[in-house]
């Protein structure tokens, strides 16, 4: 079946579609069904060429325009993302697997927020000036250049604009590079930009596995390289740009804690755990995979979620009812159950779930384990799928130090009434994104990003900013410069 939404080619160059099936064919999966929707081709070099060319070319002119001029079109581009929401959900659905009732509110949606914030931003961006006596400096905020964009398979419209969005507000060029997986949903928004009036080449699309973007980030002409995507991958990109000092930014995995005190309410920190597990069938990166729970709260938690459980609609991710899909791929799913299995061997209570779902596609049940303990491996490695781990605990103190005993920092929440707990937990918590009785909430305004090994740099917000420009410093002399002979 084809749908009217689906992209007309593998790359977007130049502002126009472009195939070039001598490429490696990726074939798109639809995790729903296991069936192929579509099939990519992978950018030869002759295509990596063609985009960072295009690219190169363009940027001059587009940082010479005004803030204004630049912003206009981002916010155009916004507007039309939200005329075609139910268009691009349903791709998004798709490529990825997650349900519509997600889709519809949370990727296009999002897309477009990021265009629109940075499209106001765009006229705001100035530089400084410095008063130095009779003499005086100004700073100029200038663009990197080229930045190139690499996205994960979990949120590939989203990725794709706050990525694009910043950059193209601060005056650079993007080439975007989508996971393998979800290859589809990019060349959507590289579509709508330069419907919007985006000029020709500042937004390229091509499609590849990780030697793609190894050759991208290798070339010389690529000034700053963003990525989304796991921490080995993440050590890999960050050494290669270290080899040209090139700017980076990196958004990589989780294995984040959600703290609930006995003081909280009880519902609300249940629904914290299942948005915070279960949401994107587990896939997000931010997830609060590691849940502790105080004692004398415990076994009351366990038994309201596996009642709230009860409530999940696993099915067709199209039918608006449902609100739990299937994993993005098969592969994925394996890696999944065999931490399930891992989970049970190291003897955690299993409470729900743990199995494969019997009908076509890649779906999981939504798990629980209870009795789980700090040294297991399924309290310790990033799953990135519907696997929760229930630990238990009694004092603040405790819970903070087993909270931050992980390498990784991206986000971390904590449910109570206490206020003052609340803010003492929340400074005390080594993670770059943190939630009080709440749990994922990603709005543009705050910035987004991880600490310790989950990564470098912010996005959103006006932090996002000093990751897409540069300061250029202009020392002015007002009198005559006077020398030693
Ligand atoms: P991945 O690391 O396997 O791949 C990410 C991207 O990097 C893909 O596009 C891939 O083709 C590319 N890539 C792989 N090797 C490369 C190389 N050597 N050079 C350049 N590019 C290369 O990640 P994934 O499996 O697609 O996504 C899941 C991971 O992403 C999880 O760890 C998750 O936590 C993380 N993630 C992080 C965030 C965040 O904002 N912090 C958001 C979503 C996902």
């Amino acid at each position: 079946m084809t749908y009217p939404t689906q992209p007309k080619a593998s790359h977007f160059i130049d502002g126009a579609y472009v195939e070039d099936d001598t490429g490696t064919p990726i074939e798109v999966i639809c995790p729903a069904t296991g069936a192929v929707i579509a099939t990519v081709h992978e950018a030869t070099p002759a295509i990596v060429d063609r985009a960072i060319a295009s690219a190169r070319a363009a940027q001059a002119a587009w940082a010479a325009m005004t803030g204004t001029e630049r912003g206009r079109i981002l916010r155009r581009a916004a507007a039309i993302m939200r005329d075609r929401n139910h268009d691009l959900s349903v791709l998004e659905t798709r490529d990825t697997g997650k349900p519509y009732q997600e889709t519809s509110v949370a990727d296009a949606t999002s897309g477009a927020d990021a265009l629109e914030y940075f499209g106001g931003m765009a006229a705001t961006l100035t530089g400084q000036h410095i008063p130095l006596g009779e003499n005086w400096a100004y700073t100029r905020r200038e663009p990197l250049g080229l930045c190139v964009g690499i996205g994960a398979w979990n949120y590939p419209t989203q990725i794709a604009c706050w990525k694009g969005a910043p950059a193209l507000a601060c005056g650079n060029a993007m080439i975007f590079k989508p996971s393998e997986t979800t290859p589809l949903c990019a060349l959507k928004v590289a579509e709508i930009l330069h419907e919007a009036g985006l000029p020709a080449g500042l937004y390229n699309v091509i499609q590849g596995r990780g030697a793609v973007g190894a050759s991208l980030v290798g070339d010389a002409r690529v000034d700053k390289v963003s990525l989304t995507g796991s921490v080995p991958t993440g050590r890999k990109v960050y050494a290669a740009a270290a080899a040209g000092i090139k700017h980076v930014t990196m958004e990589l995995g989780g294995k984040s804690p959600l703290l609930v005190f006995d003081d909280a309410d009880l519902d609300s920190a249940v629904s914290g755990a299942i948005l915070g597990n279960f949401y994107s069938s587990g896939q997000v990166c931010s997830n609060g995979t590691r849940v502790f729970v105080q004692n004398g709260m415990r076994e009351a938690f366990l038994a309201r979620l596996a009642e709230r459980l009860r409530g999940v609609v696993i099915g067709d991710p199209l039918d608006p009812a449902v609100n739990f899909g299937p994993m993005v791929s098969e592969a994925q799913m394996n890696i999944v159950l065999g931490y399930v299995e891992q989970g049970r061997a190291e003897g955690a209570r299993l409470v729900c779930g743990g199995g494969r779902i019997d009908r076509p596609g890649f779906y999981l049940e939504p798990t629980v384990f209870a009795d789980v303990t700090d040294d297991m491996v399924i309290a310790r490695e990033e799953i990135f799928g519907p696997v929760m781990a229930v630990l238990g605990f009694d004092t603040e103190d405790e819970a903070i130090a087993r909270a931050n005993a992980t390498e990784f920092g991206l986000a971390a929440g904590v449910f109570t009434s206490d206020l003052a707990r609340a803010h003492r937990v929340a400074a005390a918590f080594e993670a770059g994104t943190c939630f009080i009785n709440s749990y994922n909430d990603a709005p543009v305004e705050v910035p987004f990003g991880g600490a310790k090994l989950s990564g470098v740099g912010r996005e959103n917000a006006a932090a996002a900013i000093e990751h897409y420009s540069q300061l250029k410093s202009v020392f002015v002399r007002m009198g005559a410069l006077e020398a030693p002979f």
